[in-house]
């Protein structure tokens, strides 16, 4: 993911990210297409939460990433289950969501790969980021 699209999540969640540590040399931390980062950042909104309502650390991402055409983030262990159900609810969303660019899309599958696009994306690699669908809603706290 183009960095300046990380640090908009590092910044919203410090605490949900404080462990994800750079995969590549050029300081890459989320393994995957910019059109996630919606449900990357509504993920973590939700762990925040279930550990406040749970009265527990908050869970610490260790890694994101792109595996076989849909979203997966591993917490570090030992890991409560009661933070299964937003996982799993972020993989799900995956499914339907261009990878690239957010908008609405669906699985292509070929014997070579597995990737979510959208119509206008297809074909396009995790290289080729257009412009995102998605914005970022204004807040400014
Ligand atoms: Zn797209």
């Amino acid at each position: 993911m183009q960095l300046s699209h990380e640090d908009d999540l590092l910044r919203d969640h410090p605490a949900i990210f404080r462990k994800l540590r750079p995969r590549f040399s050029d300081g890459e931390r989320f393994e995957c297409g910019a059109g996630w980062k919606a449900i990357i950042s509504n993920l973590a909104t939700d762990l925040a939460r279930i550990a406040l309502e749970a009265d527990v650390e908050p869970p610490a991402i260790v890694m994101v990433k792109e595996k076989v055409g849909s979203l997966r983030v591993y917490l570090e262990r030992p890991t409560s289950e009661i933070f299964e159900p937003a996982i799993d609810a972020a993989h799900d969303q995956s499914l339907v969501i261009c990878e690239l660019c957010g908008a609405p899309g669906a699985r292509v599958e070929s014997a070579h790969y597995a990737q979510v696009r959208c119509g206008r994306c297809a074909g396009a690699s995790r290289e080729q980021e257009p412009a995102l669908a998605y914005r970022r809603p204004r807040s400014d706290d």
